[in-house]
């Protein structure tokens, strides 16, 4: 059976920002993804928004790591020619009861090291988003966008270009552990595009589980007595394009509201609202830029299927009673279908989970790595390797 360092499960942006970060001459690494490509479950299916850190006073990895990934994820896309902007955003209140959560978010910003989050006047919205239309607003400066499908596949180059055996449509379907380290069974041409299955075994010293919506079965196979639970939450788009109605035309910054309370199970759980976030397109000189469309979205509704993204999709009725008070131009009919995604998400709520196994510590876990977690990807990726160096 063949021997190797390190496996990586997982190819979204965390478990090969991962593979990036541990890559290293003579050492054998491997990554296996499931699907045929990079980055098709959560990594490529989100708001692309690269987040300063406004959300997570009371969980210590989200906060440090998404302020830690975001100065990261800039410094990566401008090195490597990744399509981003720092577009900034406005959270908006539109009644005096929302405007205690625009207080909220300062402290939390104060505390957690975002730089330049402060209160704008409705008129100083108005003056960058004339559309736009609030009760009090904050200015946070440096959230922006980042093309998530452009920086997946950069780290896919980059870790290809490290060394690091990048496979994909390679499920992994067993583990088993022992003291000789992890014994791995494989799928090839497993996950969605079955054709032809061969099956594989390997033995790896270390392995990291960063599966994203499955990372509580890939740690339940290490350790049978892991019991993480992942709800997958769908988050649904729909997208604006201003070609039809210039008139409400956005100037490329993000909107959001207040957070809205959701609830799994009869468990409250804070989601970041629908908003309105900037999309790249090909400019006529042939390079990215921020175009006439804008998503909306997402929704927050937890289902019952990881793979589940159409099932019962919303209208767009849904949509536009989520921005109608504070983009009150826009009309139901505006709005056009867009993508879903799945976010993997702890049914107990909380911090992200990063942490060897308690039984067999060459085994890493990954778990709840919800938003923030395009953003902070590097960040974790430098977390996780400083956990396996200790
Ligand atoms: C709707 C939505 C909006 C979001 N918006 C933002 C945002 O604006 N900003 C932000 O920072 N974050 C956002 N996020 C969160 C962000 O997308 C995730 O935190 C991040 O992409 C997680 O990356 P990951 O690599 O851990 O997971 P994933 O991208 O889900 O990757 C896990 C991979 O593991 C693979 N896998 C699973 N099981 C196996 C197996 N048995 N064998 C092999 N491979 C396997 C899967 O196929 C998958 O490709 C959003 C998420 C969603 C769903």
């Amino acid at each position: 059976m063949e021997k190797i360092d390190t496996v990586v499960i997982g190819g979204g942006a965390v478990g090969l920002a991962i593979a990036n970060a541990i890559a290293e001459k003579g050492k054998d690494i491997f990554l296996f993804e499931k699907n045929p490509y990079l980055g098709d479950e959560q990594s490529g299916r989100n708001s692309g928004v690269i987040h300063a850190g406004l959300y997570y006073k009371e969980y210590p990895l989200k906060k440090r790591l998404c302020v830690e990934g975001n100065r990261m994820l800039y410094a990566f896309c401008e090195k490597n020619g990744v399509s981003f902007s720092k577009t900034g955003k406005f959270i908006v209140a539109v009644n005096a009861e929302e405007d205690r959560m625009i207080d909220r978010y300062i402290d939390n910003a104060r505390d957690s090291g975002a730089l330049g989050v402060r209160r704008v006047s409705p008129a100083d919205v108005r003056e960058k988003e004339p559309n736009v239309n609030v009760y009090s607003a904050l200015i946070s400066p440096s959230t922006g966008i980042v093309d998530a499908a452009d920086y997946i596949s950069c780290l896919g180059r980059e870790a290809r270009a490290k060394g690091v055996e990048v496979m994909t449509s390679t499920k992994v379907t067993g583990i088993t552990s022992g003291g000789a380290g992890f014994i791995i069974e494989l799928e090839e041409g497993g996950g969605k595009s079955v054709s032809a299955v061969r099956r594989e075994e390997f033995t790896a010293e270390t392995i990291i589980n960063s599966a994203g919506l499955y990372s509580d079965e890939i740690a339940n196979m290490i350790n049978p007595e892991n019991a993480y639970k992942i709800i997958p939450v769908r988050g649904e788009y729909y997208c604006f394009d201003s070609s039809s109605r210039s008139e409400l035309a956005m100037n490329g910054t993000n909107v959001y509201p207040v957070q809205k309370e959701y609830f799994i199970d009869g468990a409250r759980h804070l989601a970041i609202g629908i908003h309105l976030t900037p999309v790249f397109d090909i400019a006529p000189d042939g390079r990215k830029a921020i175009g006439k469309k804008i998503l909306v979205g997402p929704t927050s509704l937890a289902v019952r299927d990881k793979d589940d993204f159409e099932k019962g999709r919303l209208g767009p009725e849904h949509f536009y009673e989520g921005i109608k008070e504070f983009f009150p131009g826009i009309k139901p009919e505006d709005l056009k279908i867009d993508y879903a995604g799945n976010r993997a998400k702890l049914e107990t709520g909380g911090d992200f989970i990063i942490e060897r196994d308690k039984k067999y510590s060459g085994a890493v876990n990954l778990v709840g790595i919800e938003s923030p977690g395009l953003t902070a990807s590097l960040a974790i990726a430098g977390f996780v390797k400083n956990l396996i160096a200790a």
